[in-house]
């Protein structure tokens, strides 16, 4: 089992299968999209493979994959088939921004893919556009349509932004009272996808909370399940849930239990720092599986 200098268990990596998007949602992206990393400095799907079944080795037993957009990665399925094959991963989740995903959604199970997180930052197309800059909100909501009839435990994931969608967080909410699926709401980290702070941050998870109490005085916090990145709530008679991601205020980082794997290699363990090292470089240097055990490790 892999352990942290703070002591806390790593059992869960985030792998970005790829840097592309094919939405450009303003605080992640600029409009004309980032310089995307050339195909070669990427990992290949047989460095992604071997990577995992080195840590699964270490006691990983579960994937978070994730971008960019995962499935606009050609063949990301076929991937994920010999993934799910390794020993030891037992959990396949994936973070999804949902344009791409509904006709792939029925292979989930077979899969491992025990959950998905859908991006979803506005029930009401011209938001969806102005938010994300592409006109595909349809095809996002036929995603989540495919993802309640095949039972996948399914969470919808909102950034909240002032004047942007704060006039959706109720109907969002509304979700919950037919379905059993989790709305979440992520307070926006003010980085604008240029690293430029902006001034008007202004719902952090206290403000979301009591407003959405307001309107739901039933809401009732409930005890989260280890490593959860999110406070999570149920209202009377509804069952689906609310949660809370203080990703700005950061509350959560006591109980991490994950590293992070970028498009290019890097390990990371934790979000907001630039890389420990390069599991890339050290593989196509020719490093064997017990070295690059022990980069890991050190
Ligand atoms: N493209 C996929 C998607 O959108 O689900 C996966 C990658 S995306 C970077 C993962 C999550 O990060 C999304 O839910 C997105 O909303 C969130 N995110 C991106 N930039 C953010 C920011 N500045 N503040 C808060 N959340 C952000
Ligand atoms: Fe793409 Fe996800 Fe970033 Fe939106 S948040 S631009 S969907 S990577």
């Amino acid at each position: 089992m892999l352990y942290d200098n703070h002591g806390r268990p790593i059992n869960y990596v985030r792998l970005a299968v790829t840097d592309r998007c094919n939405l450009r949602c303003f605080y992640c992206m600029p409009e004309e999209g980032i310089r995307f990393a050339p195909k070669r400095d990427v990992l290949s799907y047989e460095e992604m493979e071997r990577l995992l079944r080195v840590l699964a080795a270490m006691g990983v037993d579960k994937v978070r994959l994730t971008g960019g957009e995962p499935f606009v990665r050609r063949d990301l399925m076929s991937f994920i088939e010999k993934i799910a094959a390794l020993d030891g991963i037992r959990k396949i989740a994936i973070t999804t921004n949902g344009t791409l995903t509904a006709p792939l959604v029925r292979h989930f199970k077979d899969l491992k893919i025990t959950s998905v997180n859908l991006s979803l930052d506005s029930l009401d197309p011209r938001r969806f556009l102005e938010i994300t800059r592409r006109d595909e909100f349809h095809q996002v909501m036929r995603t989540l349509d495919e993802l309640l009839a095949h039972g996948i435990d399914t969470k919808i994931n909102t950034v909240v932004m002032q004047g942007r969608n704060d006039q959706d967080l109720l109907s969002l909410v509304e979700l919950t009272r037919n379905h059993p699926l989790g709305v979440r709401f992520i307070e926006e980290m003010p980085f604008n996808g240029t690293g430029a702070h902006y001034q008007d941050w202004v719902w952090d998870h206290r403000r979301i909370i009591a407003y959405i109490r307001e309107h739901y005085p039933s809401l009732t916090k409930i005890p989260a399940p280890p490593h959860s990145t999110s406070y999570n709530y149920t209202i009377e008679g509804h069952p689906g849930t609310v949660g809370v991601i203080a990703a700005y205020s950061r509350t959560f980082c006591g109980t991490c239990n994950r590293i992070r794997i970028t498009p290019q290699g890097l390990l990371k363990t934790c979000l907001y720092d630039s890389g420990v090292f390069n599991v890339r470089d050290l593989m196509r240097a020719g490093a064997t599986d017990d070295e690059l055990r022990l980069a890991i490790l050190d």
